[in-house]
């Protein structure tokens, strides 16, 4: 057989193509496997109406958060971190897309969130394994996830019902434990080869804050002191003194503090056999307590302030111990060297401030929400950041953590530049914008948009009640003191409009555009 060195040629270029292409393959599948060993972790637990004021680490005496404190004190804790819509869903959507309530289309509770890109999709390109476990409260079922197992809407605190992948089942149990027994358990069963990013949603702390059994009465020892603004006159702010979320005339004393709970309807109805009867024994005794007091006006507005702060505080203290949990199960599988732990809250709440629980405002108990995060070789333990951090930055974090691209309309950034030398040298943002929307159900918060400096706050409030605030921090950081219309801020209001028009523009936030152009002919 005769073979032309043509042909030859011709079978060896094919061979050494073919040599090329394997070699390029086994070169990209292993850089691939490296890279992917080498990412981090994410792991994101956001719960749901966490006072910051509770937290050991920023400042509470009497809370007790040893685990959320650990997370800090083995990373870095945010002293200056906000929301720019201070309710559950908004903070959520704004997690998942980095953008602006009036961009992800998701400015009020109760609506659908719609299809659109988001920060897990970018992750599931960049071959992280991506879930979803708890909390979601967005009205439409996740995507992005390659697992999801959430609560519908609110959830229930005792035995709630769990969406898997679409599927409804009744889980029981205490929700804050069978959320943290979700979590380990996928955990256990993910794609090792992958790295992963698991969102953990808490429906902890929100209201009607139950506990776990095991903590009820936690804190009956306690004498909690007054807030100082809590019976506060609302003078010289109107929005604020049409509120319908005070402790004295909106909390509810069978809903809200289980008060001759008849246990066939309201907040614990779902409970069974041991849970029942832990509960009917508590709260049976306060309820007889609570007849022979026989209270009213003040005395009565400061005993429910007492059993609010008694139930709240002892959910949270289910919630850390849960957390507790999960940093022991990445300690005990090895994963806590290479897994980043963030802990927020989805936004701040009152807790007795201005004599109010809840949140929506833009002052300040609401608009700031913690944030702890542990990220080893990275973030130096006991490191605090001063720089101002939004909400619209968790998501660039999260991608920037992983090594992924952050899509240009994302609004905000990546907060990782902070921790060279804690950001000192960092050129960074002086200013928060916020705008709220939800009105007038469930708390007759009027819409308002506004901003925050170091020193200032301006807020524009735009519905049924129309008013401009502004509050000095430095000197009234507790915003009692209205000086909008104080002829001698007059130029420092002139010079904070400029700034927060910058802001509507910077945002494209086109309604606050228009409002706010309008505003300039409304009295004031
Ligand atoms: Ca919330």
């Amino acid at each position: 057989m005769i073979i032309s060195s043509k042909a030859i040629m011709k079978n060896l270029y094919c061979c050494f193509f073919c040599m090329f292409i394997l070699s390029y393959i086994n070169f990209s599948y292993s850089q691939t496997n490296q890279s992917s060993a080498n990412r981090p972790n994410i792991l994101f637990i956001i719960s749901d109406d966490h006072a910051y004021q509770e937290i050991g680490v920023y400042g509470s005496k009497i809370a007790k958060t040893p685990n959320i404190d650990r997370i800090a004190k083995e990373g870095a804790i945010f002293r200056n971190s906000f929301v720019t819509n201070s309710i559950c869903g908004p903070s959520r959507a704004t997690l998942l897309t980095g953008k602006y309530s009036h961009l992800n289309g998701y400015k009020a509770n109760e609506g659908k969130f719609v299809d659109q890109p988001t920060f897990p999709k970018v992750l599931q390109q960049s071959n992280y394994q991506t879930a979803w476990i708890g909390k979601m409260h967005l009205g439409s079922l996740p995507k992005g996830f390659d697992y999801f197992n959430i609560l519908p809407g609110q959830g229930m605190y005792y035995n709630p019902d769990f969406i898997e992948n679409g599927d409804t089942t009744r889980i029981e149990g205490y929700v804050t434990n069978v959320i943290t027994k979700l979590t380990t358990d996928w955990l256990d069963k993910r794609d090792k080869t992958k790295p992963f990013c698991l969102v953990v949603g808490e429906k902890a702390t929100h209201r009607e804050w139950l506990p776990d059994i095991q903590d009820l009465g936690a804190f009956d020892n306690v004498e909690f002191p007054l807030p100082s603004t809590f019976f506060d006159d609302y003078k010289g702010r109107i929005a604020a003194a049409n509120n319908d979320m005070t402790i004295d005339k909106t909390m509810l004393l069978k809903g809200d503090l289980k008060i001759h709970n008849d246990n066939t309807t309201g907040v614990y109805r779902r409970l069974t056999g041991n849970q029942k009867k832990a509960y009917e024994d508590y709260y049976g005794k306060i309820s007889k307590e609570f007849d022979e007091k026989n209270l009213s006006g003040e005395s009565l507005a400061k005993w429910k302030y007492q059993r609010y702060m008694r139930d709240y505080l002892s959910t949270a203290k289910s919630l850390d111990r849960n957390i507790g949990h999960i940093l022991d199960y990445l300690d005990n599988k090895g994963l806590a060297k290479n897994t980043v732990v963030i802990y927020v809250s989805d936004q701040g709440f009152y807790m007795g401030e201005h004599g109010w629980f809840d949140k929506r405002w833009m002052y300040e108990e609401s608009l700031r929400t913690p944030f702890v995060m542990r990220y080893p070789g990275v973030i130096k333990p006991g490191t605090f950041i001063d720089k101002f951090a939004v909400n619209i930055d968790w998501a660039p974090t999260i991608l920037d953590i992983a090594g992924a691209k952050v899509p240009q309309d994302m609004q905000g950034v990546s907060l990782l530049p902070l921790f060279n030398s804690n950001g000192k040298n960092t050129a960074w943002r002086n200013e928060v914008y916020y705008h709220y929307y939800e009105y007038p159900r469930p708390h007759r918060v009027s819409p308002h948009f506004g901003i925050r400096t170091d020193r200032y706050k301006l807020i524009c409030f735009y519905g049924e009640k129309k008013a401009w605030e502004l509050f000095d921090l430095q000197k009234d950081p507790r915003e009692l003191n209205n000086l909008y219309d104080k002829t001698e801020n007059a130029k420092t209001i002139a010079q904070l409009k400029e700034r927060l028009l910058r802001q509507i523009k910077k945002y494209n936030d086109d309604e606050a555009l228009q409002i706010f152009e309008k505003s300039q002919s409304l009295p004031t």
